[in-house]
């Protein structure tokens, strides 16, 4: 997707000067469009009346390859200019604040010198304009060839396309939310206007008439695929060849409807014989977002990290708070699921196994096992307030497993909370914030509060 740049100008300092304005605005959308690999920036024009503002943002609003525009102003640009513009903007905007010059040329500098090169007061105004109409914007401060600059504009291209992808995103539940939970829940409607998500419900016997009609060679096909790319820990041959069925089977329905994330209610399995638990996983490392007992929220915000992060190092995976190791000042956290943790979090070969569940009364599902990475990550909540919603983000510290575990069946991760244990647990409980997250490798903190700051969510950073 495209990023566009306009220049803030005016008429005031003569056809010489706008020349330059627009011969500089060109070499630094150039410069940034080289420079910053995951976004496709191309230079606009030069904006210099209230009509060309308008016409601009009609042309961004529109066009679907769009996904947000940056503005800097050379010269001084009266904002009254741009109000009818940014009253109709709904793509995402990033305010960059830079100079043509790093230096001062000051054996030479002059009046116009000054006019021309006139930023520092010029995006003064425009700032002034955005917070006036409360427009949300992420903005960038520094010469444009600062690595530092280019990296903040690259890292909000990421989002800007994640948010368009949001905007689209549908969600399949089959089956409701878990009966009696609270943090699950949410408002459908509200966060299909705060993010674009539709959230479609489906009884779990539309997934089983459709796993009744994947076949044996169709299983047989993928179950070799599973043999190729992990190590078959069991000798319950047909209970993985079930899980095969029903990632067929899921991703076959999920597309033909258009879903990029889902969720399942393991209270909820009438017709199927396991929890979908590997099925699920593989699903999940192939860029869909989930969430387990009817979590659609998480599920969708699962899915938009994933499409945030899809041109960057790391991962973005479901993930629940699960189980504590409270060494005093060593305390970790062991997050995982009852199956479903996404094997784009996996430290070794992940391992095909079989084991009873003990809770849902089906059969023992397949699942995959295995350690997780360790590095710098974040840990994110998203809960509904009940007048909005709030993302809530945990600095963390993945780390290798202390000890083996060889009796404990799924996958996991382990993390060290920042700034402590006690500190950064006792902000997460005062913040609201809930068992499930999304754990990410690939985003930090200040990419999901641009996330936050583009839809009107309230943020919490922690640590
Ligand atoms: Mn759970």
């Amino acid at each position: 997707m495209k990023i566009l740049f306009l220049t803030g100008s005016q008429y005031l300092y003569g056809g010489e000067a706008l020349e330059k304005v627009e011969k500089d605005s060109a070499e630094i959308a150039a410069q940034l469009n080289e420079n910053c690999p995951g976004a496709d920036i191309e230079y606009y024009g030069t904006i210099k009346t209230v009509e060309e503002a308008v016409e601009a943002v009609k042309k961004i609003n529109y066009d679907d390859d769009i996904s947000g525009v940056i503005v800097w102003c050379h010269t001084f640009s009266p904002a009254k200019m741009w109000i009818n513009a940014l009253k109709i903007l709904t793509k995402p905007l990033l305010h960059l604040h830079t100079q043509f010059n790093e230096r001062l040329p000051y054996g030479d500098i002059d009046m116009d010198f000054m006019n021309l090169n006139q930023s520092a007061h010029g995006d003064r105004e425009f700032g002034y304009i955005l917070t006036r109409l409360n427009i949300p914007r992420v903005t960038a401060v520094g010469h444009y060839k600062d690595p530092e600059v280019q990296k903040k504009i690259n890292d909000w291209a990421d989002i800007a396309a994640a948010l368009a992808f949001s905007k689209k995103l549908k969600i399949a539940r089959f089956g409701d939310n878990m009966r009696e939970v609270a943090v699950t829940e949410g408002d459908k409607v509200e966060a299909n206007i705060r993010f674009g998500w539709t959230t479609d419900y489906y009884g779990i016997g539309d997934l089983a008439e459709e796993i009744d009609k994947v076949t044996a060679p169709e299983t047989e096909a993928l179950f070799g695929e599973y043999t190729d790319k992990y190590v078959l820990n069991t000798a319950d041959i047909e209970a993985v060849k079930e899980q095969a069925k029903y990632e067929i089977a899921l991703r076959r329905f999920l597309n033909r409807g258009g879903y990029r994330a889902f969720t399942t209610n393991f209270q909820d399995l009438h017709g199927l014989r396991q929890l979908p638990g590997l099925a699920v996983q593989r699903l999940m490392a192939s860029g869909y977002g989930f969430g387990a007992e009817g979590d659609w929220k998480t599920a969708a915000l699962g899915a938009v990290f994933k499409k945030a992060g899809e041109k960057r190092k790391g991962f973005s995976v479901f993930m629940e708070d699960y189980t504590y190791d409270l060494k005093r000042g060593e305390e970790l956290v062991l997050g995982a699921h009852m199956l479903e943790v996404c094997p784009t979090a996996a430290a070794e070969k992940p391992k095909i196994e079989v084991h009873p569940l003990d809770i849902g009364g089906k059969a023992a599902p397949a699942r995959l096992v295995f350690e997780g990475a360790s590095g710098e990550a974040t840990a994110t909540s998203i809960i509904d307030t009940g007048t909005g919603f709030k993302l809530i983000t945990a600095n963390i510290e993945l780390v290798c497993e202390p000890e083996p575990m060889p009796r404990l069946p799924v996958a996991r991760l382990f993390w060290r909370v920042k700034p402590s244990f006690k500190e950064g647990v006792e902000a997460w409980l005062n913040a609201g914030g809930a068992h499930h997250t999304v754990v990410s490798t690939a985003l930090t903190s200040g990419d999901i509060k641009a996330f936050a700051q583009m839809t009107g969510a309230e943020f919490v950073s922690i640590g």
